[in-house]
């Protein structure tokens, strides 16, 4: 029986080196993040990319719009190498960008790469000019540029442009494909244009970043189709909570399933209090759970119903997923390939022992009207029946112990 393969082919793209991170080619898909903090506290800055860092971002993007910000950057880096901390820092420019990477050099040197958006430039001759100053300084500092356009900073000169064109057609195309167009040639012409000022193919990325789903997937389509440039994937201004990761997902997952996307950052706002390394966490759940990626175990749990007999199941699930991406950081430089163990919590008989043999290894508790006793499978076979008041304990203990026999120590 044939079953095809659900992935198409990775697109082809020109591999960029970012600081020891590759993007494109055949490189896995990277994950980057973004700061929140004013830039020019450099200790926030440094301690809030230390923390998305040990997250799994593996870039890290900080806003660079005035002065006390370019020349808190070179401070940044440095409290960043005293923390261990080798992640390469993006800066982010917009407006001003020209000024602050000539005005500050030690910024321009120490930013392992820029991003600058194509409609934030500036305007008419001035946009050239202050174009070419930005290439030509990431060419002077052999840095790689994301030419990252926005639908809501979109090129509005050249809007206007192809919306006239388009009003001279004998049968004009609907507004919003005009928009697409001026998205998807504002990448393209910045990208040309930064070539003929001397930036190498493989110095450069591009984004098309919408806020619909939809919108984004017809723009990355024909990107795709009509470049070979490494591509940041993106939904921008994705929003708060469930809505935020869902629209993320959703779009992100049809265009990596096509082998669109060399990088990706979801774009979350975060919740009044909730830590920024959410978007991280997102990231990484949405390119393993595809199967492009693995960061470490996941727990298959079931959503529980009127068979279960408490809420311990899903404290269990969650303590587990816990102490999992807590014990991820020593776990990843010691055992081999435990980033791919699957981990089963289950809410009774129904579903509980069948799912639990599935997984690496699994456990089925109690249900409604059940013996009081909760069986553990590690590798489909049942070791051993918890029991008590201290099974959460002894379940941790026994996934503890399953890595330290089935990984082999590096
Ligand atoms: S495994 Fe049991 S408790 Fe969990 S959802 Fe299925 S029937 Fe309900």
């Amino acid at each position: 029986m044939h079953f095809p393969d659900p992935f198409k082919p990775k697109r082809h793209s020109v591999k960029v080196k970012v600081g020891e991170i590759t993007i494109g080619g055949d490189a896995p898909i990277v994950i980057q993040s973004m700061t929140n903090t004013d830039t020019a506290n450099e200790q926030a800055t440094a301690e809030q990319i230390a923390e998305l860092a040990a997250a799994g971002s593996e870039m890290v993007r900080i806003t660079v719009d005035t002065a006390e910000a370019a020349a808190a950057v070179p401070g940044i880096k440095t409290r960043l190498q005293h923390m261990g901390i080798h992640v390469p820092v993006v800066g982010d420019f917009h407006f001003n960008g020209h000024r602050l990477l000539t005005q500050y050099p030690e910024c321009a040197s120490a930013l392992d790469k820029y991003r600058i958006n194509p409609g934030n430039v500036g305007r008419g001759k001035k946009r050239d000019e202050q174009f070419a100053t930005l290439i030509e300084t990431a060419v002077k500092y052999n840095k790689p540029v994301r030419i990252g356009v926005n639908w809501g900073s979109m090129d509005q000169e050249l809007l206007a442009k192809l919306m006239d064109e388009n009003a001279r057609l004998a049968e004009p195309k609907e507004p919003k494909i005009i928009m697409f167009e001026t998205i998807i040639r504002s990448a393209l012409d910045s990208a040309a244009q930064a070539e003929e000022l001397g930036l190498g193919r493989d110095k450069i990325i591009l984004s098309c970043k919408m806020s619909d789903v939809q919108d984004l997937i017809t723009v990355y389509r024909a990107m795709a189709e009509r470049c070979d440039y490494a591509l940041h994937l993106g939904l921008t201004e994705a929003g708060m909570g469930s809505k935020g990761i869902v629209a993320s997902t959703a779009a992100l997952a049809i265009l990596l399933h096509e082998g669109i996307g060399d990088t990706i950052r979801i774009s979350l706002t975060p919740e009044p209090g909730a830590a920024r390394t959410k978007e991280v966490i997102v990231a990484q759940e949405i390119l393993q759970t595809m199967g492009l990626r693995a960061f470490l175990p996941l727990v298959t749990a079931c959503p529980g119903c009127g068979r279960t007999s408490s809420s311990y199941f899903q404290e269990l699930a969650e303590s587990i997923q816990a102490y999992l991406r807590e014990q991820m950081p020593v776990w990843r430089e010691k055992y081999q390939g435990v980033e791919n163990m699957s981990v089963a919590v289950m809410g009774c008989v129904v579903n509980g022992p069948g799912e639990s043999k599935h997984a690496n290894i699994g456990i089925s508790l109690p249900g409604n009207g059940e013996k009081p006793v909760a069986p553990v499978y590690e590798d489909g076979v049942k070791t051993v029946t918890l029991k008590g008041e201290h099974i959460a304990e002894e379940f941790q203990q026994r996934v503890t112990e399953y890595i330290e026999r089935r990984y082999q120590l590096l």
